[in-house]
């Protein structure tokens, strides 16, 4: 007899082991121990043989000795992982291109895969470069690696998210053959940060039901729906009780009330005996919805996410395995929860990108979602004001139900939305304005009437560039091809990469022409916030982005403020536009519109409308009407003026017409594939070759555009080229790349496969 076994290292495909005679035959689900290469690793049983070892046992065909290794141990009597969600992970690995390994940190909980070494707040973490590969690749006698060098690369290789120098050390790689290997250029360093729950000391003991101080959050008894909420639930209800697979896109207007329809609906598929699923697309969102299921569902209700401490996250998982769970709520990796009987998945904000994974494998929650509730007979629901080019399309094919909320709880009016030409303000005020008079005058309105404001802009840091007066030089990062951006003020100046962290006093003189007339350009949200407290003396002002929530919990500490009045001016970015619900908001001012339209995305214009849709839907959630002031410098463009309109349709009919033209998804499928090598010839060669490869695979199913060099050029002191293919059948598309890296292996560590790509930059 003989087992598949996916254990957790990247790229690897099924692996198999011998079941030694007097062995009982584990159950798939199981954990068992297996060797690999000199290491012995913990794997889930995917796949059981009891034929003999005669047939070809690999299941991609590719042939393995029938000499296999026998498992050491197996650590569970019983499925440790649900079948059923074994097989959910088997299909995302295929789909997204990945090896079934890297979906398994995603299956187990953290202590059952043997301890993490990442459970600091920062550590450096070390991955393999080209060159690194390239010198695993060459023979043994050609390089000066030493055996210990050797083997750090070789684990290296197998991890291109790169391994924590703890953990490395504890493998016994020393720190300083860790400096050497980044001295040759074998290996990169960087520091990650690590973030944790920032709630977590806010809702520690996740079974405790401590009520929260939030006016916005306070529960209610059980509140009259709306005429327009019972018609959607009833609609929603109906589908739910017929027990079977279904998908309904729940489109509603920002404060349309969805979340109350998806507690009822969850109640009424707990009477049915069934369980439900609800994602949320932020950690930090994931404390008020369970709040609010909790008041309806009381103990019943899990947590799930990346941010859960070791501990916290073990034990809900243990607790849902055990079947004590009737509500799961999390973020995108909640959707593998070992949850049995699912008779209802939400997700919701589903157009929300956060539900992608950026690393290995690529997938997307909502879509994986899907997947399990088509097994499970289960309905799904997808939540959403701006939903995406996808999920509409299938809405008006009529393959989803649509089901439409048009109009706020209480008839709370949408926020009016002003647009402020840019370039009219440019010319009363010069072109340094970065607040026009009207967001200023409506800024001291609010602060006049004790209101809140949300001020947005889609950038950070200070100021995006650096050039010279003289040469036109930029201030550019070594290692990636971007300029740097400016952090901070005075002395606290720095110059910063936003992709490796590459940091650096800002010169006072130009490096290319030594000119001394360095000029600062473009702004952040450091800027924005400095401006505000320059036009508007006294107010207190608060910033939230990426930079500024650096340190665990000054999220959820910000947010609290904010909510609790503490705060009159909250600048950030998009952060700010998620589902938050604060009712005394007032204002929502958009710095800058347009800065994402100008990145040559294909869903640039979608992800431009959202962003507005959402920003603005936070202005007047609570009594006051809201107000939404939006600064661009392309006020006629249609995601704008769209977005400032609140018509969805509109916008989904001229953004088609543009997908139908230039041929992107949703009319097609679209697979981006990046390949990195230490030089640029290198990297456009071997895509060049996975182009040849791929197009001589089926021709007419596919069409191959590349390859390119890619718009991120260089990063992390790597070359990358790009190629994207497109076509109507993505199993085409995925045989077709795997035919080609039949013929060049030794690629795949190189190479970044996206099916389904949210972005192609
Ligand atoms: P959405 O998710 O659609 O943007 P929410 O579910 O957050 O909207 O609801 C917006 C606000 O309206 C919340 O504060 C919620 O408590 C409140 N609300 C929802 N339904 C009702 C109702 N039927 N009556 C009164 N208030 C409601
Ligand atoms: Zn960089």
């Amino acid at each position: 007899m003989f087992i598949h076994v996916a254990v957790p290292v990247p790229n690897l495909d099924l692996l198999t082991y011998a079941v030694p005679d007097g062995v009982a035959a584990p159950k798939v689900g199981a954990r068992v121990v297996v060797p690999l290469g000199t290491r012995v690793v913990t794997g889930i049983v995917v796949e059981i043989h009891v034929s003999s070892a005669v047939e070809r046992p690999t299941p991609t065909g590719g042939g393995r000795p029938p000499d296999m290794k026998p498992i050491r141990e197996v650590l569970d009597a019983e499925a440790f992982v649900p079948p059923e969600v074994v097989a959910l992970a088997r299909w995302t690995a295929e789909y997204y291109a990945a090896g079934v390994g890297d979906t398994i940190p995603a299956l187990l909980p953290p202590m059952a895969r043997g301890g993490r070494a990442d459970a600091h707040k920062s550590t450096r973490v070390a991955s393999i470069t080209a060159a690194g590969l390239e010198a695993l690749e060459v023979s043994n006698e050609a390089q000066a690696l030493t055996e210990k060098q050797r083997g750090a690369l070789e684990l290296l290789s197998g991890a291109p998210t790169g391994i924590a120098t703890p953990a490395l050390a504890a493998r016994g790689i020393a720190p300083d053959a860790i400096s050497r290997l980044a001295k040759h250029g074998y290996i990169s360093l960087r520091h990650d940060r690590v973030d944790r729950d920032p709630f977590a000391g806010s809702d520690r003991g996740q079974t405790g039901d401590r009520p929260r101080s939030d006016p916005g959050l306070t529960p209610v008894g059980p509140r009259q729906l709306t005429a327009e909420q019972t018609a959607a639930l009833d609609r929603l209800l109906a589908l739910a009780a017929k027990g079977e697979f279904r998908v309904a896109l729940l489109h509603g207007v920002t404060g349309s009330g969805k979340t109350e329809i998806y507690i009822r609906l969850a109640s009424a598929v707990r009477v049915a005996g069934r369980r439900a699923l609800m994602l949320v697309p932020e950690i930090a969102l994931t404390p008020a919805a369970a709040t609010l299921f909790r008041q309806a569902f009381g103990e019943r209700v899990a947590i799930q996410h990346s941010g859960l401490s070791d501990g916290e996250r073990h034990d809900q998982w243990q607790r849902i395995r055990r079947g004590d769970i009737d509500v799961v709520v999390g973020t995108r990796s909640a959707v593998f929860a070992p949850l049995q009987e699912v008779g209802l998945i939400v997700v919701d904000e589903e157009h929300d990108g956060s539900y992608k994974q950026d690393e290995s494998p690529r997938y997307n929650g909502r879509d994986v979602a899907i997947v399990r509730a088509q097994r499970a007979g289960a309905l799904v629901v997808l939540g959403s004001a701006t939903p995406s080019m996808e999920t509409y399309h299938n809405a008006v094919a009529g393959k989803y139900e649509h089901v439409v909320l048009e109009r706020r709880v209480l008839d709370r009016p949408l926020a009016s939305v002003t647009v402020i030409d840019m370039r009219e303000e440019y010319a009363a005020e010069g072109p340094d304005v970065i607040l026009s008079r009207k967001l200023r005058e409506a800024i001291q309105a609010r602060l006049d009437r004790r209101e809140q404001s949300l001020i947005l802009l889609n950038r950070r840091g200070f100021a995006t560039a650096v050039f010279c007066r003289q040469c036109a030089g930029t201030i550019d990062c070594p290692n990636c091809s971007v300029s740097l951006v400016v952090h901070g003020e005075g002395s606290a100046k720095r110059a910063r990469c936003h992709y490796c962290n590459y940091t650096a006093r800002v010169p006072k003189a130009c490096p290319l022409c030594a000119g001394p007339y360095l000029e600062q350009a473009g702004f952040g949200t450091e800027r924005v916030e400095a401006e505000v407290r320059r036009a508007s003396p006294g107010a207190r002002v608060a910033r939230l982005d990426r930079d500024a929530i650096r340190r665990r919990g000054t999220l959820s500490t910000l947010l609290r403020r904010f909510r609790e009045g503490e705060i009159d001016v909250l600048v950030g970015t998009q952060m700010i536009a998620k589902g938050h619900d604060f009712p005394r908001v007032t204002l929502v001012g958009v710095v800058s519109a347009d800065v994402g339209l100008g990145l040559a995305d294909f869903r640039a214009s979608e992800r431009t409308f959202q962003l507005l849709t959402q920003v603005a839907g936070r202005a007047g959630r609570g009594e006051m009407p809201g107000e939404a002031i939006v600064q661009t410098l392309y006020p006629d463009h249609y995601s704008i003026q769209l977005a400032c309109r609140q018509d969805y349709p509109a916008f989904y009919e001229r953004e088609m017409r543009f997908r139908k033209a230039m041929r992107y998804p949703p009319v097609l499928s679209l697979v981006n594939v990046v390949v990195r090598s230490r030089t640029f010839a290198g990297a456009m060669d071997d895509a060049a070759d996975v182009v040849q490869k791929v197009r001589e695979g089926d021709a007419d199913a596919l069409r191959v555009l590349g390859p390119a060099p890619a718009p991120l050029g260089k990063l992390r002191g790597e070359y990358r080229a790009q190629l994207l293919i497109k076509g109507t059948n993505r199993r085409k598309i995925r045989e077709a790349l795997q035919a080609a890296l039949r013929l060049r292996p030794e690629l795949q560590r190189r190479m970044v496969v996206d099916v389904d790509p949210l972005s192609v930059l």
